[in-house]
């Protein structure tokens, strides 16, 4: 067995449960330290501190996968986690479909697995996961026997590790367009090319909290995706809905979806760029009762922070110009790098510029399948807000 030690000193983060260890955090490496392999971890004073996967080529040298001196990393080791995170979602509530492994908080660091009802979307980011593949593919036939399994591994970050970007099927082939139910509304989900695993999960559960806001609504919302949010106000009874994408595919699929529900003399979308969009029409002085942003990451390092909240804060002033006297806006953001407390100011900035009085309705972050672990700070990554929006 390979063994890692420790600095003497390094940050509390290790020792309260991360279960990353940079480089730079390691004295010495005892043994072979193959690109992937199982080591143990020692504190600096020769206490046992983990046991996880070593990749040299990454700046995470090692990722943690158990405290437990005890627990052999193995096939059922892997089989028990997969067992234990799905009787963790069931016991919560959810049915159907859900973010099976979140990575770091089922202590799975590096991996995904999305379920949609008997189908499976997988990714191994680092080389330490990508060895245990097989094993995993494995617990999903035994736990789920399911109808499919697919990776979708074409993601950057996996160049990090040294591993190359790849999708396909870790199952018999199957038809990768597949439906969906959520909170009693039906959505095509397109596994092989949509967006990340080909639907967004996170927001299931607030995709609820637009019930009762948008009742007799006219209702304009942006960065739409598929269409689920807009989906789900014309299902709660809004008068119109328009959504709006910058991508044809997303569109095309948004509005297959709205046919699917029977929504489409109330819901349609159209394929546009919403940071011009939002500008003109404030000019023109069109107006609507809500309107709900949903933009991607507008950063994914910590030295563009400041270019997001910029960016988080010009949308949702174009967004608040929109809106009715009294009406709602409805805003997320899914970056960790952008903390709920940053977030709350930057919409308090934007409420300023456009002068308008907000008043909080809902403030939630990402569905509970995407469990929020107290002291990884990078676990707790979207935040969703309902604010009702009025003249000053
Ligand atoms: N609300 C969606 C998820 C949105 S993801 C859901 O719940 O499923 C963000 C979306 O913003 C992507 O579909 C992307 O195509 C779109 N997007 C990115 N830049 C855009 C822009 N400038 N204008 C409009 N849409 C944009």
């Amino acid at each position: 067995m390979t063994n890692v030690f420790l600095r003497r000193k390094i940050a509390n983060r290790i020792f309260n449960g991360h279960p990353w260890i940079f480089a730079n955090e390691v004295e010495r490496v005892e043994g072979d330290a193959t690109p992937g392999s199982i080591v143990d971890v020692f504190y600096g004073d020769g206490k046992f501190c983990g046991r996880g996967y070593i990749n040299p080529k990454s700046q995470i040298l090692v990722r943690l996968l158990t405290r437990d001196k005890k627990e052999v990393i193995d096939e059922q080791f892997f089989f028990n986690r997969l067992a234990g995170a799905w009787a963790y979602r069931q016991k919560i509530g959810y049915t159907e479909n859900c973010r099976l492994i979140f990575g770091e908080a089922d202590e799975m660091p590096a991996l995904i697995i999305d379920k949609f009802n008997d189908y499976f979307v997988l990714q191994t980011l680092s080389l330490g996961m990508e060895v245990w593949k097989p094993a995993i593919v494995k617990a999903l036939q035994q736990i789920f026997n399911p109808k499919g399994i697919y990776e979708r591994n074409d993601v950057p970050v996996r160049e990090l590790e040294g591993l190359a970007q790849q999708k396909g099927f870790l199952s018999a082939p199957f038809d990768t367009s597949i439906i969906i139910n959520e909170n009693g509304l039906k959505f095509h989900v397109d596994i092989e090319n949509g967006q990340k695993t080909g639907y967004f999960l996170d927001q299931q559960d607030n995709r609820r909290a637009i019930q009762h806001i948008v009742k007799g609504a006219d209702v304009l919302g942006a960065f739409t995706y598929t269409g689920t949010f807009e989906i789900h106000a014309a299902h709660y009874g809004a008068k119109s809905v328009l959504g709006l994408d910058i991508s044809e595919n997303a569109v095309a699929q948004a509005n297959r979806n709205a046919v699917l529900n029977g929504l489409e003399n109330i819901v349609h979308f159209e394929a546009m760029n919403a940071f011009d969009v939002l500008k003109v029409w404030a000019k023109e002085g069109r107006q609507y009762d809500v309107v709900m942003l949903d933009p991607p990451a507008f950063t994914k390092s910590r030295e563009s922070i400041q270019k997001a909240i910029t960016g988080y804060k010009e949308i949702n002033l174009r967004g608040m110009k929109l809106i009715k006297n009294g009406g709602f806006l409805v805003t997320s953001s899914c970056t960790n790098l952008v903390q709920p407390d940053l977030f709350l100011q930057t919409i308090e900035m934007a409420a300023k510029d456009a002068r308008k009085k907000i008043k909080q309705v809902v403030f939630n972050a990402q569905a509970s399948d995407h469990p929020i672990v107290w002291g990884m700070e990078n676990t707790n990554y979207l935040k969703f807000l309902i604010v009702e929006v009025s003249d000053k």
